[in-house]
């Protein structure tokens, strides 16, 4: 028997062989597989330091994943000790690469898509739609590392949603790396209003959220759908990554700030309770006071209920890495913490006006020490990247049961409330 540690999709893959049992922490396992990620650097950092730490307890690695299209010879000849590296476009034979790592000893059959074995909590679930991007923003290394945008097929992603929903997930999260262009590469007319439509009629799902849309993709009737379907979030994420336009037209990314306060607008008049997250790059280069003194500006404006911002990285291979003006680094942090400082007092502000609300979700968590619950509601994405929604309850709850809480208290990036009966 051979112990195996890692979290990836590929536990799904494993799962199916009878020699192989799945571990769950590195001191337990024969060989660990590592799921690197090369989108910029700390990723890297982290990726390298991870398979670094593994091998220096003797284990043996298997590495797979974005750093490896990106760095595979440099990666090979500065880590020899790894034992096998599988590329993106080679996991259709990983089964049998691992197979000849341990001399035939173990029979592992094929990765299959619809056969997954979920590394999230059990009532929720990623579904990809689409791999690839098209869009190149001149920061961004993933088209270098995903390729071309490309949709699933319908039936392909219809056939994964129902055997997630007969597995009881009730949270569906869907993803790609542009998932709003759903169905453009696609003969049959197909688009993520269709898409969205037809997953609709699946009901176990009690809640569906879209992540990653582009800003000039939002139709009116993805809003429209949105607007009249509760089941699917009111949670609008768009990472707008700048609001100058100078910078914006730098990075390669459609639209103006006109246009996107127009849309910000038209979201909130068509729904008034929608949830608006966004992402920034600060310290891209050329990014002069006014553009960046534009961009608090245009936070301060908009209100979003949700920030998150990022230092510009000079990625390998991008057109930024290339452009000049380069921005120094502690420019780039203190544009970091003073963005940030901003977007707290409008978190703040946003979040007191929950205060009396009853928000409906499942809840996510407890914790025994503080002696209180987490709730997942349309406010707030999972992975912890929107803050928390605190409750107490005089009973015993379950993970993943559907509950009412009251919001009572509002603080920078949490929310309280009392469990509603
Ligand atoms: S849309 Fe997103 S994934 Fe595509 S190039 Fe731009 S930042 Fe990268």
């Amino acid at each position: 028997m051979i112990k195996v540690g890692m979290i990836s999709m590929v536990l799904g893959m494993l799962k199916r062989s009878d020699n192989i049992e799945l571990v769950n922490t590195i001191e337990e396992s024969d060989v660990v597989i590592i799921n690197t990620c090369g989108f910029i650097e700390a990723s890297k950092q982290e990726s390298i330091e991870n398979i670094l730490d593994v091998v220096s307890q003797n284990k043996k690695v298997i590495a797979i994943g974005c750093l490896l299209e990106r760095y595979l010879d440099e990666l090979k000849s500065s880590i020899p000790e790894v034992a096998l590296w599988v590329k993106i476009k080679d996991y259709s034979t990983l089964n049998e690469k691992i197979e000849e790592l341990f001399n035939k000893e173990v029979k592992i059959e094929k990765i299959n898509p619809f056969v997954r074995l979920l590394a999230t909590p059990p009532y929720m679930a990623y579904l990809r739609i689409s791999e690839g991007c098209n869009n190149c923003c001149t920061y961004c290394a993933i088209p270098l590392i995903r390729g071309k945008f490309r949709s699933r097929s319908k039936e392909d992603i219809l056939k994964e949603a129902h055997l997630l929903a007969a597995s009881n997930i009730k949270e569906l999260v869907i993803i790609s790396q542009d998932t709003t262009r759903y169905g453009s590469d696609l003969s049959n007319g197909e688009n993520i209003v269709d898409l969205l439509s037809t997953l609709l009629e699946i009901k176990e799902f009690t809640s569906i959220r879209l992540l990653y849309l582009y800003p000039d993709e939002i139709t009116d009737d993805l809003i429209d759908l949105i607007a009249k379907n509760p089941v699917i979030s009111p949670y609008f994420d768009i990472p707008f990554q700048h609001s100058s336009n100078p910078i914006l037209k730098a990075m390669n990314r459609r639209g103006t700030r006109e246009e996107y306060e127009a849309l910000i607008d038209k979201i909130r008049t068509k729904i008034p309770h929608a949830i608006l997250r966004t992402t920034y790059i600060v310290g891209f280069p050329g990014e002069t006071d006014d553009d960046f003194v534009n961009l608090v500006d245009f936070t301060r404006k908009m209100k979003f209920d949700h920030m998150g911002a990022f230092k510009y990285s000079r990625e390998d291979g991008t057109k930024a890495y290339d452009m000049p003006n380069q921005i120094p680094e502690p420019l780039k942090a203190g544009r970091l913490n003073k963005i940030m400082d901003v977007q707290k007092k409008i978190s703040y502000e946003k979040n007191k006006e929950h205060i009396g609300e009853v928000m409906e979700g499942i809840v996510i968590g407890y914790n025994d020490k503080a002696l209180q619950y987490s709730l997942r509601s349309y406010w707030n994405a999972p992975d912890d990247i929107d803050g928390n929604i605190f409750f107490k309850s005089d009973h015993e709850l379950k993970i993943g049961e559907d509950v009412k809480v009251k919001i009572t208290s509002a603080f920078i990036y949490d929310l309280y409330g009392e469990l509603v009966e």
